[in-house]
């Protein structure tokens, strides 16, 4: 990679921050001040029926609570639709992708009469019916029902050969897309899809270093594959380890009591929540709960 340090927090205004979000937020933005380069922010909000109003400014304050502020207008996945269904196009026109017309109910079907299901990380793989469509009934269903696009993994990584990325924690890590399946890259409901909007936005955003979660990484082997084929730069990644709560368990947004907010109405300074997550981060989240009022 080359150009200025430049790394984001990448949040999903779906709910209020908790500890797992500011220790990531803070290892990204300290990265960043540490390198002379850009933090930046970006609202990952394509999945409109979760998303409320309301988190866009509840997170900006809490990352302003923490001390952390960015240096280029946030951008909105939401807002960038049409970027994304022009990269489906470009994949559509390299004919790595397919149109899946199949509902949830109709996967769960044709994986349970199959023998063997394979599992990825997300759970079973895609079966692959609409991948053996023919062309006339794929275009005919095409121009009358709704569907998806999934990616034809095994042509994509055939296309590709051998792609690596450089890992911070596993040092150089060869992809291994196929783990995956024929994932979605764009959903029936969304024109876009997690994996392709943070892949083309990393690229968009000019971002060398994507710091994120231990969680993420299983995503990033399908993210190399799409820079390839959509012939993105490569960023440099970290994937730090989680915050977990007393019992081990991750932090989930879910968890109320863990958010910033509720650490702030309990009295907590930003600045020593802050401090104490750098010095003592994953231990820490069992530690401020018992000491919470
Ligand atoms: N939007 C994702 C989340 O909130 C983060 C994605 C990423 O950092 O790549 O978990």
């Amino acid at each position: 990679m080359s150009g200025v340090f430049t790394t984001r927090f990448a949040p999903s205004p779906t709910g209020r921050l908790h500890l797992g979000h500011a220790y990531s937020a803070l290892m990204a933005f300290d990265a960043a001040r540490a390198e002379g380069g850009k933090f930046l922010l970006r609202f990952e909000d394509i999945d409109t029926g979760r998303v409320r109003d309301e988190y866009y400014a509840a997170i900006e304050e809490d990352l302003h609570w923490l001390g952390i502020t960015w240096d280029e207008e946030p951008i909105r996945q939401s807002e960038r639709f049409d970027i994304y269904a022009k990269a489906l196009e470009d994949l559509r026109a390299g004919d790595v992708v397919y149109p899946c017309f199949c509902t949830r109910k109709d996967i769960a079907t044709e994986i349970a009469a199959s023998a063997s299901a394979p599992h990825g990380p997300d759970g079973p793989l895609y079966p692959g019916t609409c991948r053996r469509l023919d062309a006339g009934e794929r275009a005919h269903r095409l121009a009358n029902e709704p569907h998806a696009w999934r990616i034809d993994m095994t042509r994509a990584a055939a296309l590709t050969g051998p792609l690596y990325w450089t890992d911070a924690e596993a040092g150089e890590v060869e992809a291994q897309p196929e783990i995956h399946g024929d994932v979605v890259l764009a959903r029936k409901d969304v024109p876009t899809s997690y994996h392709l909007a943070v892949t083309i936005d990393d690229a968009a955003q000019g971002i060398t270093d994507v710091i994120r979660g231990s969680d993420l990484i299983a995503a990033t082997h399908v993210h190399r594959l799409l820079q390839h084929l959509l012939d993105l730069p490569v960023p440099r990644y970290r994937h730090h380890e989680l915050i977990a709560d007393e019992t081990g368990k991750r932090l989930a947004k879910r968890d109320d009591a863990r958010s910033l907010a509720a650490l702030r109405d309990a009295g907590w300074s930003g600045e020593k929540v802050a401090e104490m997550l750098k010095g003592d981060g994953v231990g820490l989240a069992a530690g401020l709960q018992s000491k919470r009022g």
